[in-house]
């Protein structure tokens, strides 16, 4: 690992002060990257500690909430206000990693981690464009089975390995960014990117810009809610495919619909077509699988991994029908 210099800041103005120079990296519960220092595949010259910044949760009144970016994991799935308005959120977060794991990692390094695609790890063996640009990608023609069906290129067919991110995405969030230039809010759909020919870029974060919080605005059917993940175990695995679902019943139509799907894209996918689709359809099986078409119309699957795009409709299926049966 190469030598690097280690400093822990008391407030934003500092972080991002420091984060403005060039070979800096912000540093959360360090779960992710900690091991790409140690594969050398991140070689910073200087870490900024962002653990003493905002670890508050704050319920507002009107319903929403605000979450600073270095409230760990494990409080933000136990929070009773997440617990009450956004058991979808919780529910994500335990389907992450494990217990140290979620005791350590922060919201922002969530947002932040970096794909799980096995070919980006293996410096000496594989080609992989997001690690060096214009390398290849071994990926592709290789063992693709966790990877993406849709919004790939052809330089990149990774997917985003978040939970977190997929209820996120589901729930409207709003990404708070501090930067020496200026500070600005995303919607948290528009932080991550699809690869297009610069997989090296996940975010559209401004190099030294820091994520200082997240904002869930109000969701008055936030207790009709889930997330589902699939994946080959049941723990330590990320998802092949998962569903974050809230649904807004009017009798028996469809009001409001929110939908985020989880390991089948380089971002967290919201399901904006099958929202569309749904919203005033009375609520039925056929409706729900006639939504699951048209998100997964335009999927295109790798060799080894046809099974997600059945596995993605289906799944999506069985949690409408699993929301449309709740008493909230
Ligand atoms: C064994 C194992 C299993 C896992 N399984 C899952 C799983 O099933 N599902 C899942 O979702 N995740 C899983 N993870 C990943 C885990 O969730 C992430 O490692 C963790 O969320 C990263 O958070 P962190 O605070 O430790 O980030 P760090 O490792 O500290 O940082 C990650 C990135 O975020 C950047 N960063 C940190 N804070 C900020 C900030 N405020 N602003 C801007 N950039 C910032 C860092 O510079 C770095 O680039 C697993 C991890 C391990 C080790
Ligand atoms: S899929 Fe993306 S991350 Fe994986 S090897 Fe190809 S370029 Fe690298």
């Amino acid at each position: 690992m190469k030598p690097f210099t280690y400093l822990r800041v008391g407030d934003t103005a500092d972080a991002v002060r420091w984060g403005r120079e060039p070979g800096t990296r912000y540093l959360g519960g360090g779960t992710n990257l900690v091991d790409l220092l140690r594969e050398t595949l991140e070689q910073p010259d200087r870490l900024v500690d962002v653990t003493a910044l905002s670890t508050e949760i704050e319920p507002r009144d009107d319903g929403s909430l605000l979450i600073g970016a270095a409230v760990r994991n494990t409080a933000l799935a136990a929070h009773p206000a997440v617990r009450d308005r956004f058991p979808m959120l919780s529910r994500a977060i335990m389907a992450g990693a494990s217990a140290q794991v979620r005791n350590m990692a922060t919201v922002g390094g969530n947002l932040m981690q970096r794909t799980r695609c096995a070919y980006f790890y293996d410096d000496e063996g594989a080609r992989c464009n997001k690690r060096s640009p214009g390398q290849g990608c071994d990926a592709i023609e290789g063992f693709n089975r966790m990877h993406a069906i849709l919004g790939a290129s052809s330089d990149c067919v990774a997917t985003h390995p978040s939970d977190m991110c997929v209820a996120l995405a589901a729930l409207g969030a709003v990404v708070h960014l501090n930067h020496a230039d200026g500070d600005r809010s995303l919607p948290l759909t528009d932080l991550h990117r699809l690869p297009e020919d610069r997989p090296d870029l996940d975010t559209v974060l401004r190099p030294g810009e820091l994520i200082t919080a997240i904002e869930l605005p109000p969701l008055p059917f936030g207790r009709r809610a889930t997330y589902r993940k699939v994946r080959d175990r049941a723990s330590y695995a990320f998802a092949l495919v998962s569903v974050a679902a809230a649904l807004e019943l009017d009798g028996d139509t469809v009001k409001e619909v929110r939908l985020a799907f989880g390991g089948v894209a380089h971002k967290p996918w919201r399901g904006f077509k099958a929202e569309a689709m749904l919203k005033g359809q009375p609520a039925t099986s056929a409706a729900f699988l006639a939504a699951a078409d048209a998100e997964f119309a335009d999927a295109r699957p790798l060799s080894h991994n046809g099974f997600k795009v059945e596995l993605a409709r289906r799944t999506l299926h069985a949690v409408l029908l699993e929301l449309t049966e709740m008493t909230p």
